[in-house]
């Protein structure tokens, strides 16, 4: 969605959606998303600088790390950046400049696209390694069944060769 910033006088409320043709366009995502991704965000100017926070929800469906089976879930989350015109800063390759405790992003010309930022908010809160449970059993080595709904009888596997070594490298 894109702000005008001659349009916003002094603070905006910002409604709407991303689906996920428009998610996927940000960024080389695997991330399927149950629904558009949707958000409420209080932009406001201070001069130039544009401030944006609220509420932004998601619902998607991961693979878990362990036994590759899909699991959904919801995140709510609280969106808290900055923009400040790109003119400003020293130059730098850098999308993401790290203040105190916001996000500062820098924007270029009068109209402002804020799905990158929905975007990199959303990302950034994704479970690095997913799990479907703390207690996911995960897929046997040894037969490869998910250990989660096919119990086997595959002793544990033992320490590898290369753990013997460190183990004893360590001694
Ligand atoms: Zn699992
Ligand atoms: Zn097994």
């Amino acid at each position: 969605m894109l702000i005008r910033l001659s349009e916003i006088e002094d603070t905006q409320v910002l409604k709407g959606e991303m689906d996920s043709a428009r998610f996927r366009q940000m960024g080389d995502t695997d991330v399927k998303l149950l629904k558009p991704v949707s958000y409420e965000l209080m932009v406001a100017k201070y001069d130039d600088t544009v401030a944006i926070d609220g509420p932004v929800r998601v619902a998607a469906s991961l693979e878990c790390g362990r036994c590759l089976e899909g699991f959904d879930i919801e995140l709510s989350l609280v969106m808290s950046i900055k923009l400040v015109p790109r003119t400003k800063l020293p130059d730098s390759p850098e999308l993401e400049l790290h203040g105190e405790d916001l996000d500062v992003y820098y924007y270029e010309g009068e109209e402002i696209d804020i799905d990158p930022f929905v975007y990199e908010e959303v990302m950034l809160n994704m479970p690095v390694r997913p799990l479907c449970s703390e207690a996911c059993k995960g897929i046997c080595p040894r037969c490869g069944k998910n250990r989660n709904t096919e119990p086997c009888d595959c002793p544990e596997a033992p320490l590898s060769l290369l753990g013997e070594k460190l183990k004893s490298f360590l001694n």
